[in-house]
């Protein structure tokens, strides 16, 4: 099998070699949480909008959406009904509302009725050097002369500056991606910020995107010499506040599961390491920029990086 890499887990190794250990060898459960749930229904919601006219895609349209999402998401994954009790009213019209205002946040950052996307939940994929590049990206502006604008959703607040790096990371991936597939650098990446009301954007070239190519191989050669040696250590940040294994990590006095005897395959399987989520993005993350939003703002920022506030 070719190997595969997918952003999701090229950030969890990143940002802690044991969670990716977690996630990709010893696959431990990660309970659906609210702010994942309310992150895919509101990923859903903004992504139906667009079937409707342009003249159509209003607030309330969009505030119309969301049972119907909602009912769809719980049929597909029954387990999502346990964080909201359906059966009273109140409690499911508070759900939709926290949803819809972080909707409505949306509508004053972009104009639906003035887009029309080329793609949305594109799933990307190439081959670089053997190892597979691959991820979903939430939509794609492409202009009448070819240049293309990546968009991606995110439900939590926007990092500060000294995270702006690692929240562009993922875009660059599928800049990168996309560059390959097309031969044409994505001339804008814009991430949206539904829970602070803010853009993140810039304009990558294609020295940005060798450097990417660049960091992500290595990423790979590090994670088969973990993979190899067995060696996934723990790597404590601010970050472990979200992690949902914390009382199984070492770093904070639990004891990690025996790592298994195929854990050099399970750990290079493309699908685990490669696997790509429909999901505005783990919990971990969106709680994580939550935090980082309030981070140290004076710290120099990427000087091409551009955020609308
Ligand atoms: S708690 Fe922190 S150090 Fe431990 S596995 Fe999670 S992210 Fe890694």
């Amino acid at each position: 099998m070719v190997p595969a890499l997918s952003p999701s887990r090229a950030a969890d190794f990143m940002q802690c070699p044991l969670l990716y250990r977690f996630r990709v060898v010893d696959r431990l459960p990660e309970p659906a949480t609210p702010a994942m749930a309310r992150g895919t229904l509101v990923h859903a919601v903004l992504e139906r909008l667009f079937d409707l006219p342009a003249g159509g895609r209003t607030r309330d349209a969009a505030g119309e959406l969301l049972p119907g999402q909602w009912t769809r998401m719980v049929d597909e994954r029954p387990e999502l009904s346990d964080l909201v009790d359906e059966a009273d009213p109140a409690r499911l019209q508070s759900w939709f509302d926290d949803a819809l205002r972080l909707i409505e946040r949306w509508f004053t950052l972009e104009d639906p009725t003035r887009l029309e996307p080329a793609e949305r939940e594109l799933y990307v994929e190439t081959e670089i050097d053997g190892l597979i590049l691959r991820g979903y990206v939430d939509r794609l502006d492409v202009a009448p002369d070819g240049r293309m604008r990546v968009v991606d959703y995110k439900t939590g607040r926007a990092p500060s500056h000294l995270f702006e790096g690692k929240a562009l990371f993922q875009m660059k991936f599928y800049a990168l991606v996309l560059w390959r597939l097309h031969g044409r650098v994505p001339t804008r990446l814009q991430l949206v910020y539904l829970g602070s009301g803010e853009l993140l954007t810039y304009e990558p070239d294609e020295h940005d995107l060798r450097a990417v190519e660049r960091k992500v191989k290595a990423l790979w050669v590090a994670i088969e010499r973990a993979a190899t040696d067995g060696d996934f250590r723990p790597r404590p940040s601010r970050l472990c506040d979200w992690c949902g294994h914390k009382q199984l990590c070492p770093a904070f006095g639990g004891v990690a599961p025996p790592i298994p005897d195929d854990a050099v395959v399970l750990a290079l399987d493309p699908r685990a390491s490669g696997a790509v989520e429909l999901v505005t993005a783990p919990p971990m993350a969106a709680g994580a920029t939550d935090a980082e939003a309030t981070a140290d703002r004076r710290a120099p920022g990427s000087p091409r990086a551009g955020v609308v506030r």
